[in-house]
């Protein structure tokens, strides 16, 4: 723990010089480590993996999430945890949070892990999404059919990303080949939803404080190829109703589950004009990249401030601006993009580069 002085207890805040535990340390915990940095505080990370982005720019433990001598040194060496993975166990978060504040929590948490768990606590936050039911064996397979229909997009609840775990149920499937969908996820709880056919995906980045003041950073529009992020149009090109509607969705999310930290909110946006929430993810997402040139406080910082207890920063759009993932060995282009003046270049010192991995970003300002 750092000295007493490092906290500012009058205003339950973390001040500057204290240190911010990150589980996982991929790009997003690295950018947090940069964000931290800026402000004053230090970072340790938490991760299985020996050569991570995040290790790159702060101290490491690398450790399995079960293993609770490592996550013991690890709560003494900080003053409050975030994670930049939803997966990280459960348990491992409620050993930490005997010990020090983590934010976002359990319960956040757990809510995201789960298909099935964010679909109705959405719902029951007065969020539209699409029809959905669980799906826990083939006999519940046909029963979600007949009452979802096709075509429907079949999930694995848990560990699902990047289009992974998921089939596509497609109205000339006949029966044999709808089980063969099912098996080809492993057999395992599943959720099956209507397929929507959106006129385009948005997402919402909300922030909310250890007070719990919400500020929102625009809504975006992202396009995906093979299942991964490929760019985000930041704000959003999208007339004001549909913006105000997203909006109230990230609004109804974030504070229905008392998240301290970011919530990114992904969603559909339908041709009748509605917007159906598809996830939800409690850390920083892909889709906030573009803040980090483009608006006063960045994801990052924003969620530094909230995890350590300081006031929300302003999310001000200085210039609209578009986000392009550089995905394997498009990251290569590094020297074109360096030679665009209208070009800032993210790269996230991954060594290797495997066909679908993240290697970097390049924000362009659309002046
Ligand atoms: P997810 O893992 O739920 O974020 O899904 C990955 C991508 O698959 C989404 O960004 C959409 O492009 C597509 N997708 C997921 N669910 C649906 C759905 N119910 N209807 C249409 N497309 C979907």
């Amino acid at each position: 723990m750092p000295p007493d002085s490092a906290i500012d207890s009058a205003r339950g805040a973390i001040a500057p010089g204290g240190v911010l535990g990150v589980l996982g340390g991929g790009q997003l915990g690295r950018m947090t480590a940069q964000a931290a940095a800026r402000l004053g505080y230090r970072t340790v990370i938490f991760e299985p993996q020996a050569a991570c982005p995040a290790a790159q720019v702060a101290p490491h433990i690398q450790a399995d999430y079960g293993d609770e001598a490592a996550l013991e040194r690890f709560a003494a060496r900080v003053d409050a945890v975030t994670l930049e993975f939803e997966n990280v166990p459960v348990a491992a978060l409620d050993f930490l949070a005997d010990r020090v504040p983590v934010r976002p929590g359990h319960t956040v948490l757990a809510t995201a892990q789960d298909r099935v768990v964010e679909k109705r606590f959405l719902n029951e936050a007065g969020v539209e999404t699409a029809p959905w039911a669980e799906v826990t064996d083939r006999a519940s397979l046909d029963a979600a059919l007949a009452e979802i229909g096709l075509p429907s997009v079949l999930k694995t609840c848990r560990m699902g990303y990047d289009g992974k775990g998921q089939a596509m149920l497609r109205a000339d499937m006949d029966a044999d080949a709808l089980s063969a969908a099912w098996e080809s996820l492993g057999g395992v709880r599943c959720i099956l939803e209507g397929f929507v056919d959106f006129s385009c995906e948005l997402s919402v980045i909300a922030a909310r404080g250890t007070d719990g003041a919400v500020a929102l950073f625009p809504p975006v529009m992202n396009e995906h190829r093979n299942h991964i992020l490929h760019r985000t149009i930041a704000p959003a090109p999208l007339d004001a109703g549909l913006i105000d509607k997203a909006e109230e969705t990230a609004r109804r999310a974030v504070e229905g589950l008392d998240v301290t930290g970011l919530l990114a909110v992904e969603m559909f946006a339908t041709p009748d004009g509605r917007i159906l929430a598809n996830e939800i993810a409690p850390r920083p997402h892909n889709s906030g990249h573009w803040t980090l040139d483009a608006c006063v406080t960045d994801q990052f910082e924003q969620l530094v401030r909230a995890v350590m207890g300081l006031p929300l920063g302003g999310t001000d759009v200085l210039y609209p601006a578009e986000m392009t993932n550089l995905i394997g060995d498009e990251a290569a282009d590094w020297p074109a993009i360096l030679a665009d003046p209208n070009a800032k270049l993210h790269l996230y010192g991954k060594s290797e580069a495997r066909p679908g991995r993240k290697m970097g970003h390049v924000t362009r300002l659309r002046r």
